[in-house]
C-alpha cells in the first residue's frame, strides 16, 4: 500500500484496494529500514526470521479490512519500505490487482 498520495483519487484507490499487501508472503520484507524503525513494529506483526511482515497466507496481518472493498494498514505510519515504494498505477500494483481480478489503474 502506497505512501499516502496527494491526489485524493489515488488515495481512495488504495483504501478500497488493498491488493499489494496479499499479494505474496515474500512482499512485504525488509529492506533498507534502520532496527529503530523496525523496532517499532508489534512484535506479533513481525514473522519468525524477522525478514518483514508476519503473513498469513499471502495476506499481511497488519492488514484490516476487504481486499478491494475497504481495507487499512494497522501500522500505515511505521510500515516497511516496500509498503511505501508500490504506488498506484505502477507495474507491481497492476501485478497485485490482477491477483485479485481488479483492472490496472491508469
Ligand atoms: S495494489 Fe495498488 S491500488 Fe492496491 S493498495 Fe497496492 S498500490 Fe494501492
Ligand atoms: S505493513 Fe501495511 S502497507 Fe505493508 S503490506 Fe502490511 S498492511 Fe500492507
Amino acid at each position: 500500500m502506497s505512501e499516502q498520495p496527494s491526489n485524493q483519487t489515488d488515495a481512495s484507490s488504495c483504501q478500497s484496494c488493498g491488493a499489494c499487501c496479499a499479494y505474496s508472503s515474500n512482499w512485504p520484507r525488509f529492506t533498507i529500514e534502520e532496527d529503530a524503525a523496525l523496532d517499532l513494529i508489534p512484535a506479533e506483526l513481525v514473522n519468525e526470521r524477522l525478514s518483514g511482515m508476519r503473513c498469513e497466507n499471502d495476506r499481511c496481518c497488519a492488514l484490516d479490512g476487504e481486499i478491494a472493498q475497504a481495507v487499512t494498514c494497522r501500522i500505515y505510519a511505521i510500515r516497511p519500505e516496500v509498503c511505501r515504494t508500490c504506488m498506484p498505477g505502477d507495474a507491481e500494483c497492476a501485478m497485485a490487482r490482477r491477483k485479485f481480478g481488479l483492472p490496472d489503474l491508469t
